[in-house]
């Protein structure tokens, strides 16, 4: 009864979201990263933190390193990650990292608190803890880190190897928040994807973290991966929903085997078909939403004293790199290969490969490669589906207040494109606002794409992943 109440509420209705499983970008920002080209370079870069520490109020900081070292390769990965067991490489990657943080650092004004730190990857896990507590204090020198009741700082971590000696150093270190990778305790499918982990070791991490002082425990699983059951990932499910991690992810795989070499490895006839992977989604969400978590959008469900639900309560859920986050409006610093920086109207990419990152850092310039200004349009469209992916309502006179429009006007294409979703009862549009109804919730993406003025233009869409 609990089960079915909670479908309700969230409208998952698996014909409909059989019927709207198209390819799509995941908008963890807009435009997306399929936009950047070589406009932006160091020196418009650096303007744009020259305009933002130039702000009335200038915001805080979000900070992001990329660690793109692991130990093995995962056969799903479609991370920008290098498989190692060489020490001086790392060591080598580090060299350059310290001092790209010396180069950022220097530009920000110090009285812009750093509110967000996020270790991603790769495995920041894989570093050792001499080389995690250099790379904090070189953060800290340069930036003005947050004080400890204020900040969240989180680091992504791969649970095998990982001991409780470890996470207490990790919160010891400044970190309040942590993310595992569990993605199925399946045997059959641990082995199908080169992830071999023990599903009590896991289990008994969550509570271990929790009692080192993390004060956000997230997990991620994964949907749509090969040899996976109903019974296997149901069972996994429910034993992490038992373990009650404060976050809980559940991504759909997305096999690109021509753009991620490591997915060769894994046979297409063992991946589940359309019915079993909308099976699976729809076990995600039972067994979560029957385990008291809410559906937050996309991927993501929290308990309810999260403070993702209370973002969103507060108004200040936002999407970002990370996916959903807590504060709106921080700029956003990006350190390490591929890391993408958001700071005022521009997006900046570093480099893709060691070499391209290392060579400008060696002369002493940044690894800018390329990036983005954002448009008046694409700030106005950002806002609209930043919050479509958050919230249920849309009011029109916040974006035509801030962006200085007529909605109704500006957007009368998309309103006339968004009439189908309203048939489907996805969408309400009303005369001062739009409604993300319950059936729409968990379909989102698909009421974005209707803002997306990009999409259209793309012909290549099959290199998103779809929308389940
Ligand atoms: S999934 Fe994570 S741990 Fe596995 S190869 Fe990719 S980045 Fe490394």
């Amino acid at each position: 009864m609990q089960v079915k109440y909670a479908m309700s509420a969230i409208g998952f209705d698996p014909e409909l979201v059989r019927r709207y499983d198209v390819a799509g970008p995941r908008y963890t920002s807009y435009p997306t990263a399929r936009q950047f080209g070589p406009a932006v370079d160091e020196a418009a870069y650096l303007r744009a933190v020259k305009r933002s520490n130039e702000d009335f109020i200038p915001s805080p900081l979000s900070l992001y390193v990329h660690l793109p070292f692991c130990k093995s390769p995962c056969f799903y990965c479609g991370c920008s990650r290098l498989i190692t067991s060489r020490p001086e490489r790392i060591a080598a990657y580090l060299r350059r990292l310290h001092r790209e943080v010396h180069l950022q650092g220097q530009r920000f004004d110090r009285d812009r608190p750093v509110r967000q730190l996020h270790l991603g990857g790769g495995t920041p896990t894989y570093l050792t803890d001499e080389q995690l507590i250099a790379l904090f204090n070189t953060l800290r020198e340069v930036f003005t880190l947050e004080e400890r009741a204020l900040r969240e700082f989180s680091i992504e971590a791969d649970p095998r190897g990982l001991t409780v000696a470890r996470l207490q150093t990790l919160a010891e270190i400044g970190f309040n928040r942590i993310s595992y990778g569990f993605q199925d305790f399946d045997p059959q499918v641990q082995e199908a994807i080169n992830r071999v982990q023990d599903p009590q070791h896991c289990l008994e991490l969550i509570t271990a973290a929790r009692r080192a002082g993390f004060c956000s425990v997230s997990a991620d699983l994964i949907y749509g991966l090969p040899r996976q059951t109903e019974a296997g990932f149901t069972a996994t499910l429910g034993a992490v929903a038992e373990a009650r991690p404060d976050r809980v992810a559940v991504y759909g795989y997305a096999h690109l085997p021509q753009y991620f070499k490591a997915q060769q490895h894994i046979h297409s006839t063992e991946l589940p078909n359309a019915d079993l992977r909308l099976h699976l989604l729809q076990c995600a969400v039972e067994v979560l939403t029957g385990h008291g978590y809410e559906y937050l959008g996309m991927d993501h469900f929290a308990l309810p004293d999260d403070d993702l639900v209370q973002a969103r309560i507060h108004g200040t859920l936002q999407r970002n790199f990370q996916g959903y986050s807590t504060h709106a409006g921080l700029d956003l610093v990006g350190f390490g290969m591929t890391a993408i920086s958001h700071v005022s109207d521009v997006y900046a990419q570093n480099a893709k490969t060691l070499d391209c990152y290392y060579a400008p850092l060696d002369a002493g310039n940044l690894p800018i490669e390329r990036g983005y200004f954002m448009t008046a349009d694409d700030c106005a469209r950002a806002d609209v589906i930043g919050r479509l992916m958050c919230y249920e309502e849309l009011p029109f006179d916040v974006i035509e207040r801030r962006h200085n429009l007529v909605f109704r006007e500006y957007f009368a294409r998309e309103l006339v494109a968004l009439q189908p979703l309203e048939a489907d009862k996805l969408v309400r549009v009303e005369a001062d606002r739009l409604l993300v109804l319950p059936r729409g919730r968990f379909l989102r993406r698909a009421l974005a794409m209707v803002f997306d003025a990009y999409l259209p233009r793309e012909k290549a869409a099959s290199t998103y992943s779809r929308v389940v």
